[in-house]
């Protein structure tokens, strides 16, 4: 098996599609957020990966912009009684959160893998 680094772009669009991060084929999911263990087209090891809070942080930050802008604005503009409010963010919000959720895990992840991004580690020096 090579061991070749994915090159562009490549890393980016593995990762939305939820794609092995170094062969592109393989699933990188099995549940919802839930990795396989390993890769079924290469046999990539998918226990370096860890996404961590991630993910959620970015969905949070981005989906809570978007709809806290998206009410100021409809209720500046229209002062509409509270069930419209309701009724428009909360869909809003499930749509935005849960929709980006895995395709943002699968990014963090190839990102990860290509960077070789990894805790820190002490290593010993060999001159001292
Ligand atoms: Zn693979």
């Amino acid at each position: 098996m090579t061991e070749h680094a994915p090159t562009g772009d490549a890393p980016i669009g593995r990762g939305l599609r939820g794609r092995c991060p170094r062969c592109g084929e393989g699933r990188l999911f099995q549940g919802f957020l839930t990795l396989r263990p390993r890769c079924e087209h290469c046999g990539l090891d998918y226990g370096f990966a860890d996404a961590g809070d991630g993910p959620a942080v970015f969905v949070i930050l981005i989906g809570g912009f978007i709809v806290v802008f998206a009410a100021l604005i409809v209720e500046f503009v229209y002062q509409p009684p509270y069930w419209v409010h309701v009724a428009l963010w909360l869909p809003l919000i499930l749509i935005l959160t849960l929709g980006p959720l895995r395709p943002m895990k699968g990014l963090l992840i190839s990102l990860q893998y290509h960077h070789k991004a990894q805790e820190g580690r002490l290593e010993r020096r060999s001159d001292s």
